[in-house]
């Protein structure tokens, strides 16, 4: 899964209303309620725009936090096809840096330093199923007089050894597993984990997997893992059919976030998740990039494009 700086541009589509919108003041109740035990159980971060996180942030989220992180898209083919996949469809072999095609990885350089980007996260569509592409990418970028960060989120289909290790020999700095599309399976997660430093998870959450949701931190805990983000499960043009026959009920009046639809239950799910992290972890640290969060992201990314000088 790619990161959340590419749904922003898609997700405005979502607005239309669906079977299902409805106000629930109960459910805000929850959310204040939930916020309040976290803002006494110590939590950090941004309460207005829910951008929460146990201990501390993960490095690659802070140039994005700051407006200049960008997402590459390195193949929109994949290896599943999560009912929750907010990718174009159908899925196209197509390379796309800052919402740019290219047509050779020598291309993305120019347009990392065009916009003075400083991360840069690969993503797809599943992007190790080219990974010749990945590689030839990521040696370009860090080639450059400044080399950007550079994260690469996959599903864990094709994270064999040899490719890890290809990877991390070219300068990779933090891979990402989504384990939502794998059914929370960590073994990718465990040989990555050998590897590289900075390993993480990155999940939309799904209320009804709460269980397994909460074993999985308590397994990334005990296995050391630095990181797990999360986001809110949400809908999109591409997705909301199947988000919404899956029995997810989108947010309308009572979402405070005008571009995004995330829906009804999530929400509640992921500050449900904090809590259970910040009391029964000893290393972990997960952090909610919520859909208020996204937002945040993308007028930083808008004000800073407005204020740069060309050519800087
Ligand atoms: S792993 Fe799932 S969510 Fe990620 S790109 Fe593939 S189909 Fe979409």
């Amino acid at each position: 899964m790619d990161p959340l700086s590419w749904h922003a541009r898609k997700a405005v589509r979502a607005r239309t209303p669906l079977p299902g919108d409805a106000p629930a003041p109960e459910r805000a109740n929850t959310i204040e309620i939930l916020l309040e035990r976290l803002r006494q159980a110590g939590i950090n971060g941004d309460f207005e725009s829910r951008t929460l996180y146990t201990r501390r942030l993960p490095p690659g989220c802070r140039s994005c936090l700051a407006g200049r992180g960008t997402n590459l898209l390195v193949t929109g083919l994949c290896t599943r096809d999560c009912f929750f996949c907010f990718n174009h469809k159908p899925r196209v072999d197509e390379t796309v840096v800052h919402g740019i095609p290219i047509s050779d990885p020598s291309e993305a350089p120019e347009i990392v330093e065009r916009f003075g980007l400083r991360s840069v996260g690969l993503s797809g569509g599943e992007p190790l199923l080219r990974p010749e592409r990945v590689l030839a990418i990521l040696r370009a970028l860090k080639a450059m007089p400044r080399p950007p960060r550079v994260d690469l989120y996959t599903n864990g289909d094709r994270a064999d050894d040899l490719t890890l290790l290809e990877l991390r020999r070219a300068g990779l700095d933090a891979i990402r597993f989504d384990l939502a599309a794998r059914g929370y399976d960590l073994e990718p997660v465990r040989r990555a984990h050998w590897i590289f430093e900075e390993v993480a998870v990155e999940i939309p959450v799904i209320p009804e997997h709460k269980k397994q949701l909460e074993r999985m931190v308590l397994e990334l805990d005990a296995m050391g893992v630095p990181f797990l983000n999360i986001h809110e499960l949400f809908l999109c043009a591409e997705n909301r059919d199947r988000v919404v026959s899956d029995g997810q009920v989108p947010l309308k009046v009572d979402s405070p976030h005008l571009l995004w639809r995330p829906t009804a239950e999530s929400g509640v799910a992921a500050l449900e998740l904090l809590l259970f992290a910040l009391a029964h972890t000893r290393s972990l640290s997960v952090y909610y990039c919520s859909c208020g969060t996204q937002e945040v992201i993308a007028s930083r990314g808008l004000a800073r494009q407005r204020t740069r000088p060309s050519g800087s």
